[in-house]
């Protein structure tokens, strides 16, 4: 799921005119998407933000993100931590990430974790394969399994209308692709915040019909689906 979120960020950044740069010491923006399920990678995270902090003390050009699950995890009080930061970007923030750079652009220092509606997707992702893509089909979980974080760093779970998935299938099929993976944090649960109950009194839009309703788009020749639960 970071993977993903982190090649709509690129197609984002791209669109703004970044190039991606060689060497993270030398970039003029950089950005960490954060992963929290481990403390490991989470002291990680501030280990290369310590260095990007002495960078900015002697180039206050430079713009620092922190995205993913620490940044929601964590909020404003990594603006504490690390004063150096400009931008804090929950994972529902994601596809906002162009807007609030304007924001930083504009000299403010900016905290994007409350939880909010997810926009659809209206940026392409700078996507590392031409052939296989990712599909996110919901967000969130509102499960609350004991050992788990994903709940409160994710949000609530939010599906993505079928006819959207569809339109985006069918346009990377478009492009060339030729696999695709929907991804859901607790991809079982598909549907069930859509509306929608048959005349006999089944739930629609399950995470079957949507695989009905997607298996013959042109041109894709396999549709996998991730569980992603830790
Ligand atoms: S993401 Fe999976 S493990 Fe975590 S709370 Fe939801 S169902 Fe449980």
């Amino acid at each position: 799921m970071n993977k993903a979120d982190s090649e709509r960020m690129a197609g984002i950044l791209e669109s703004m005119g970044y190039q991606q740069a060689n060497e993270e010491l030398q970039a003029d923006l950089v950005l960490y998407n954060t992963c929290t399920i481990r403390d490991s990678a989470e002291q990680k995270v501030y280990s290369y933000l310590g260095r990007q902090a002495q960078r900015k003390k002697k180039n206050p050009h430079l713009k620092l993100v922190i995205a993913g699950c620490v940044a929601q995890q964590e909020g404003e009080s990594l603006l504490r931590r690390v004063p150096e930061i400009d931008l804090v970007l929950g994972p529902q923030h994601t596809n906002r990430l162009g807007t609030l750079l304007e924001q930083v652009d504009s000299g403010q220092q900016v905290v994007a974790t409350n939880e909010l509606h997810i926009l659809e997707d209206i940026t392409s992702a700078r996507r590392e394969s031409n052939i296989c893509a990712w599909v996110n089909v919901i967000y969130g979980c509102n499960e609350r399994c004991t050992y788990c974080v994903v709940p409160s760093v994710r949000g609530k779970e939010q599906s993505r209308k079928p006819s959207s998935i569809r339109k985006e299938i069918e346009q990377l099929a478009q492009l060339g692709y030729r696999e695709i993976t929907l991804l859901g944090q607790n991809i079982d649960a598909y549907g069930r915040d859509l509306p929608g109950i048959t005349k006999e009194g089944r739930r629609e839009n399950t995470l079957t019909d949507l695989l009905e309703y997607i298996h013959d788009v042109k041109g894709i020749e396999r549709i996998r689906f991730d569980a992603l639960c830790p």
